[in-house]
C-alpha cells in the first residue's frame, strides 16, 4: 500500500510546490510510483510540471465536490517519472461549495483511496493557508505532513499555528496523525543567519528535521518556466543532488532499499 505525504505551511514562498515537485521526481526516479496531488488554486504544481492550468478540464477540484474519480483525471509524464492530479483555478470556489457537505474534510482522504493501491508515493502539495482545503490535505496525510521551512528571518512564524491546526485534526478526526519531517530549503551556508535558523528549526523539532539541506538554488527557481522538475532540467545541480539525497533520506526512513543500478547511474 502506498504512502501518504502532505506538505504543508500556511506561508507561501517556503518552498512547498518546489519539494514536492523535486522529491517526487526523485522518488520516481528510484523507480517509486509517485502521484503528486495539486491541492493549490494557483496550481502552481501544475504549470511548473508544462500543464497550462487553464486547460485543465477535470482537476482536484470536481474529485473534492465528487463530479469526477480521482483516477480518470491523473496525467502521467514518463520522462519525469511522475504523474499528477491537476489543479486549476475553479478550485478557488472549492471551500465556499463544500460548507454544506457532510464529512466535508473528509473529501480528498476518501477521493485517494482507491488510488494507494496503484502508488508507492502520494504527495499532497497544499496552498498558503489553513483554510478547508489544506485541512483535506492534513486529514489525507495517512503518513505524516512533511513541513518545509525557509531558512529565514522568521522561519518559525507560524508553525505554533500549523501545529495547533495538525493537534485539532488530531483530537478530532486523526489520532495517528504525524509530522514525518521537516525540510529545511532555500539554505545559504555563507550566511550567519541561515545556520541560526537551522539550528532554532532543530530547537523546535528536535528529532523530525530531515538531514538534507536545500540549498538555495537558481536552477531551482528557474526550473518551473521550463516545464519541467529539476531531475531532468539541471541533473548535475548542487539542488538537484540534494533533492535526490532527501529522496534517498526519506526512502531509507520509509524502509524502502533503492536498487543500485539506479543508484549508479549519475544524477545522484
Ligand atoms: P510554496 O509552494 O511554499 O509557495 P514554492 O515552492 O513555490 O513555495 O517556492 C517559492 C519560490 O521560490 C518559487 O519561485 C520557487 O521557484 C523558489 N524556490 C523554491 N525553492 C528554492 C530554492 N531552494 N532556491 C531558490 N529558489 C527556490
Ligand atoms: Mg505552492
Amino acid at each position: 500500500m502506498g504512502r501518504i505525504y502532505t506538505f504543508v505551511n500556511q506561508k507561501g514562498g517556503v518552498g512547498k510546490t518546489t519539494s514536492a515537485i523535486s522529491l517526487g521526481a526523485y522518488l520516481g526516479y528510484y523507480g517509486q510510483r509517485v502521484l503528486l496531488v495539486d491541492l493549490d488554486p494557483q496550481a502552481n504544481a501544475t504549470s511548473s510540471l508544462g500543464i497550462d492550468k487553464r486547460s485543465v478540464r477535470s482537476g482536484t477540484y470536481e474529485v473534492l465536490l465528487g463530479l469526477q474519480p480521482a483516477g480518470a483525471n491523473i496525467l502521467h509524464n514518463p520522462r519525469f517519472k511522475l504523474s499528477i492530479l491537476p489543479s486549476s483555478p475553479a478550485l478557488a470556489g472549492a471551500e465556499v461549495e463544500l460548507i454544506e457537505v457532510n464529512k466535508r474534510e473528509h473529501r480528498l482522504s476518501q477521493a485517494l483511496q482507491p488510488l494507494v493501491e496503484r502508488y508507492d508515493y502520494i504527495l499532497i502539495d497544499c496552498p498558503p493557508s489553513l483554510g478547508l482545503l489544506t485541512v483535506n490535505g492534513i486529514v489525507a496525510a495517512r503518513d505524516g505532513v512533511i513541513i518545509p521551512v525557509q531558512c529565514e528571518y522568521l522561519a518559525l512564524e507560524g508553525l505554533g499555528q500549523l501545529m495547533q491546526t495538525i493537534q485539532r485534526v488530531r483530537a478530532s478526526i486523526f489520532p495517528d496523525l504525524s509530522v514525518r519531517g521537516v525540510i529545511l530549503t532555500m539554505f545559504d551556508g555563507r550566511t550567519r543567519l541561515a545556520l541560526d535558523v537551522v539550528n532554532e528549526v532543530r530547537r523546535f523539532f528536535p528529532t523530525q528535521v530531515f538531514q538534507t539541506l536545500i540549498p538555495r538554488s537558481i536552477r531551482l527557481a528557474e526550473a518551473p518556466s521550463y516545464g519541467m522538475p529539476i531531475s531532468v532540467y539541471a541533473p548535475d545541480s548542487t539542488a538537484a543532488r540534494a533533492y535526490a539525497a532527501l529522496a534517498r533520506e526519506l526512502l531509507q526512513g520509509d524502509g524502502i532499499t533503492i536498487p543500485i543500478f539506479e543508484t549508479q547511474q549519475g544524477a545522484a
